[in-house]
């Protein structure tokens, strides 16, 4: 465990601690199955023989990115899954529906349909499962690949292997999918620039993430799952830095596979040739925004969900009122 990490996004030592939370072995016993097994790994691979282990929240000065220390290093993610994989199924995948699933691919085409040009395009899907999500690109024509530790994929989609170290070196791709990746992984600049240098040139890269940092730092009830914790502004500068020309990234309301609405940030980019896009560093005030968000903010967020906005009008007027 890092307990000094630097900037897995931006590289910058520049912290604010923005809070703490202390997990206790003894909340095992009583969690539920999903829960109690990331706390698991928490007392038993990464903190062995603790009974209380702190996290801190940190906020990134340079590029509004959060993560927590003790940060898991890539050996310790590594060991994560290991662990995770011994015991049984993952409970996650029971509850996910066909229905849920055919909606979130057919989000994505819609998105990502207009780079689709030609038959033939070679299309990645980099830690999608077995490949589900890309299956509308097979159904128009295009050669659709998965790169994923789980070992089957669905009919229309190849699997290449695990890593993308599994990959002859030639390959590369047209379109490449990170969906719900990169808020896992040790070094998520790493994974775009190994995912940048798959690209051909010109390509077409969708990057998503959860959106977790809304009225107070993300320290879940486990801290396994997620291990970084993206804005809008930072998702841009990782994918700037990685040398992607981003094309849109936003807020967005999503529908969880597991039936909750949720935000994420969404991001479109493209790997061009010449010169790398200059980079912006947007400091943390956009960040400080989510966490103690002015009307603007809590207005914008509402406008993701306008179905739910007269419900939100509501408790503004009663609020104001009963001021
Ligand atoms: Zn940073």
């Amino acid at each position: 465990m890092i307990d000094d990490p630097r900037c897995p996004v931006c590289d910058a030592s520049e912290w604010d601690l923005i809070g703490a939370r202390t997990y206790d072995r003894a909340a095992i016993e009583t969690a539920d199955e999903y829960v109690q097994k990331r706390l698991r790994v928490l007392f038993e691979i990464w903190h062995p023989g603790k009974e209380h282990v702190e996290n801190r929240s940190l906020l990134c000065g340079r590029c509004g990115f959060v993560t927590y220390a003790p940060r898991p290093s890539a050996a310790d993610l590594d060991r994560k899954y290991r662990f995770l994989c011994s015991l049984d199924t993952d409970e996650n995948q029971q509850q996910i529906t066909p229905e849920r699933e055919s909606q979130r691919a057919a989000r994505l085409w819609k998105k990502m349909s207009r780079f689709v040009d030609r038959p033939g395009m070679r299309v990645l899907d980099f830690g999608g499962d077995d490949g589900r999500l890309v299956v509308p690109f097979a159904e128009h024509g295009c050669d659709c690949f998965v790169v994923d530790y789980a070992p089957q994929s669905v009919d229309q989609v190849t699997r290449l292997g695990a890593t993308l170290d599994d990959l002859g070196e030639e390959e590369r791709f047209d379109i490449v999918v990170c969906s719900h990746v990169i808020e896992h992984v040790a070094d998520p600049h790493e994974t775009l620039m190994q995912l940048r240098d798959r690209m051909t040139d010109g390509g077409a890269i969708y990057v998503e993430v959860p959106m977790e940092i809304w009225k107070q730092p993300p320290l879940h009830e486990e801290p396994v799952t997620h291990v970084n914790f993206f804005t809008v502004e930072s998702l841009r500068t990782l994918l700037q830095r990685a040398g992607l020309q981003p094309l849109s990234v936003k807020l967005e309301d999503y529908p969880h596979p597991l039936g909750h609405r949720t935000v994420v940030v969404s991001s479109i980019a493209r790997r061009v040739t010449g010169s790398p896009p200059p980079v912006e560093f947007s400091g943390a005030a956009g960040t400080r925004r989510l966490l103690t968000p002015p009307f603007t903010t809590r207005l914008q967020r509402a406008l993701l969900r306008p179905q739910d906005l007269p419900r939100a009008a509501w408790h503004q007027v009663k609020r104001r009122m009963s001021q």
